[in-house]
C-alpha cells in the first residue's frame, strides 16, 4: 500500500489498527507516522491536539498524552521491558483525543521476545480505537506473527543490511527445504554452517531467530520438521546467553542444532 492511500484510510477512520511503515529513511517514516497519527487523533487541523501533533519532531518526545513514541535504547535493542512499559497505558481511555496511537519508532530493533510480547495487545479490542504503528527500514526484521496482523505501507527504497538478511534467509530456507525433502543430514549441517558464519560475522541473533521463525510459516514445510525448527530456534535463543562467557557462535549453533536434531529423531 502507498502512503497516500493510508492517509486516506486514516482520514476516513477506516485504518487497520496495526500498521507497518517500511522503507525510506528513519525521518521519512517518522513524518508519515505522525501525519497518520494526527488524522487518527483528530485531524481537524485547527485544534490544540492537531497543533501539538504537528510540532512533534523526530528524535524528540511526544507532546500529546494520547500519542506515545517508543525509541530504541542503546544501539540496537528495544527490550521486552521497555515494550511492556510503553504499552502499559493501553487500557486507559484516551485523555483528550478520539483514539490513542502508539508508534514504535525503531521497529528494526524490536527483538524476538519484544515482538512476541506485543502480540496479545495488537489483537485486543478496545472501546475507542487504539492504533499501533511500527516503523522499520525493512519489514523482514519483523516476525511473521506480527506481519500477519498488520497493514503494510512501503516508502520505497530500502536501506542497509537488506542484502545480508535476504541472502541469509534464502540460503537457510533452501538448505532446510532440501533437508525436508531428502532427509539428508548434509543439508542440515550446511544450514548450521551458514548460520554460524553469519553469526560470526555479525552477531545478529534476532535476525536469525526471525528467519527461523518465518520458515515455520512457509506452507511447503510441515509436521515434525516445523517443530524441529522451532526447537532449534528456542535452544539457540537459550544458549546464546553463553556468548557472555566468550563461547563462540559456531559452538552455540552446533550444540543447539544437535540437541534439536536428537529430539527430532525421537519424534520421527
Ligand atoms: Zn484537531
Amino acid at each position: 500500500m502507498k502512503a497516500d492511500e493510508v492517509l486516506k484510510l486514516a482520514y476516513e477512520r477506516k485504518l487497520h489498527p496495526v500498521l507497518i511503515v517500511e522503507g525510506g529513511n528513519s525521518e521519512k517514516r517518522f513524518l508519515l507516522a505522525v501525519e497518520i497519527a494526527k488524522l487518527l487523533l483528530c485531524g481537524c487541523n485547527s485544534c490544540s491536539v492537531c497543533n501539538r501533533a504537528s510540532k512533534i519532531k523526530y528524535g524528540e518526545d511526544s507532546l500529546l498524552p494520547d500519542l506515545r513514541l517508543l525509541y530504541k535504547e542503546g544501539v540496537r535493542d528495544t527490550t521486552v521491558d521497555s515494550v511492556r512499559e510503553f504499552l502499559s497505558t493501553v487500557e486507559l481511555a484516551p485523555y483528550e483525543a478520539r483514539s490513542k496511537v502508539y508508534i514504535f519508532v525503531d521497529g528494526d530493533t524490536l527483538n524476538y521476545s519484544s515482538q512476541n510480547s506485543m502480540l496479545k495487545v495488537l489483537e485486543e479490542n478496545f472501546e475507542s480505537p487504539r492504533y499501533f504503528i511500527i516503523l522499520a527500514s525493512n519489514k523482514r526484521f519483523l516476525l511473521p506473527t506480527v506481519l500477519s496482523r498488520s497493514l503494510k505501507v512501503s516508502l520505497g527504497e530500502k536501506e542497509r543490511d537488506e542484502n545480508f538478511i535476504t541472502i541469509l534467509e534464502e540460503k537457510i530456507y533452501s538448505l532446510f527445504r532440501e533437508f525436508y525433502k531428502k532427509g539428508d543430514l548434509y543439508y542440515l549441517l550446511a544450514m548450521g554452517e551458514t548460520i554460524s558464519s553469519a553469526l560470526e560475522e555479525k552477531e545478529r541473533i534476532d535476525d536469525v531467530l526471525i528467519i527461523l521463525n518465518s520458515l515455520v510459516s512457509k506452507s511447503d514445510i510441515k509436521g515434525v520438521e516445523c517443530e524441529f525448527i522451532s526447537d532449534f530456534a528456542f535452544l539457540l535463543l537459550e544458549f546464546w546467553g553463553l556468548r557472555k562467557m566468550g563461547i563462540r557462535p559456531k559452538k552455540i549453533v552446533n550444540y543447539s542444532l544437535l540437541r534439536a536434531y536428537k529430539r527430532y529423531l525421537l519424534l520421527k
